[in-house]
């Protein structure tokens, strides 16, 4: 009961990239970046073991970005060349990659850190890819001139690669929409089905995180603007509730998301935040807990799931470290009280 997970990215140690950043500069390269990835892989699948958690990930160690780490292993883009461009409905302006030509996968994305993890962690794993909507959004398209088009395309590489992580032994594939929070209607009209295309054929648990993004300064001065309800969910998870996607990661804590809007997730394992990601202050397990308790009012303990509002990435490496423990503390402490 309440396994605990992290949405996904983890900070990288300063000896493999520069530190709370979101696009961070590698800090060597060739066979020696390779190396350190790899050894940040192992550090962060030790940290989240030491510290109890159920499910755990690779932490993003291995990709600069977690669009742009996909997007690099696909033909049809031109890298050398970005552009500037508002992305997330022009919340803040990003170097993006141009689509130039058709999309077609270089060969396997993830295959060398998903396999290193499955090699050592006998847990669950879990493995994010960005979702078809979200890549759109954080690319310049100069080819498709249409962005169902273009989604659909992602999703198929996306499918390839999901298929593979899976024969890597991968428990978990997770894709990222933090669009779907952006954009409400499109999410509902075509985001969702995009995202079936990319889950296709797995057979393993497939799952969405939909999130208001990164603890980083422009989505803090978003989410200002966002009122004293959050409602964006409420368009998108009756869309969600039909898919064939079974597990939802959504933030809740200090979010002003109403929490009843849980209740249209029904039969859907619900992945709880209640980690705040844009804050330093460790939770208490207590919170952790209190957290979870709200969440029970409504999703069935057995669908409940204790998480992460979103990835860590930018944080410092002790209060990552640190917000992982009250994570597992928190979640035991709901156990002792809810359990029975
Ligand atoms: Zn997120």
């Amino acid at each position: 009961m309440f396994d605990t997970a992290i949405a996904g990215s983890l900070p990288k140690p300063a000896w493999l990239a520069e530190t709370e950043k979101l696009w961070p500069q590698w800090k060597s390269q060739g066979a020696e970046l390779q190396q350190a990835k790899a050894d940040a892989t192992l550090l962060w699948i030790k940290v989240q073991e030491d510290a109890g958690l159920d499910v755990i990930g690779d932490g993003e160690q291995a990709r600069q970005h977690f669009v742009h780490g996909f997007v690099e292993q696909v033909e049809g883009i031109d890298f050398e060349h970005k552009v500037t461009m508002g992305i997330r409905n022009n919340r803040y302006d990003a170097q993006v990659p141009q689509v130039v030509a058709p999309l077609r996968l270089k060969g396997r994305v993830h295959a060398f850190e998903a396999q290193l993890a499955r090699a050592h962690t006998r847990k669950k794993l879990k493995f994010t890819l960005p979702g078809p909507m979200t890549i759109v959004d954080t690319v310049a398209d100069r080819f498709y001139g249409d962005k169902v088009k273009m989604a659909m395309a992602f999703a198929e590489l996306l499918n390839q690669e999901a298929l593979a992580l899976q024969a890597d032994g991968v428990d978990i594939i997770q894709f990222d929409e933090p669009a779907f929070n952006v954009y409400m209607q499109d999410a509902a009209d075509w985001g969702v089905a995009a995202l079936e295309v990319a889950a296709r054929g797995l057979t393993c648990t497939t799952a969405v995180h939909i999130c208001y993004g990164y603890g980083i300064k422009a989505n803090v001065d978003w989410k200002q603007t966002l009122g004293e309800e959050w409602r964006q969910y409420e368009q998108v998870f009756p869309a969600l509730a039909r898919s064939s996607i079974q597990q939802v990661s959504l933030e809740c804590f200090h979010s002003h998301v109403p929490p009843e809007l849980m209740q249209l997730l029904e039969g859907k394992d619900v992945m709880v935040g209640v980690i705040d990601v844009a804050s330093d202050v460790i939770e208490t397990p207590e919170q952790v807990a209190d957290t979870i308790g709200l969440a029970l009012q409504y999703v069935p303990k057995k669908h409940l799931i204790a998480c992460t509002n979103c990835g860590l990435a930018p944080m410092s490496r002790e209060v990552a470290m640190a917000k992982l423990d009250a994570l597992a503390k928190g979640a035991a402490l709901a156990r002792q009280r809810y359990g029975s």
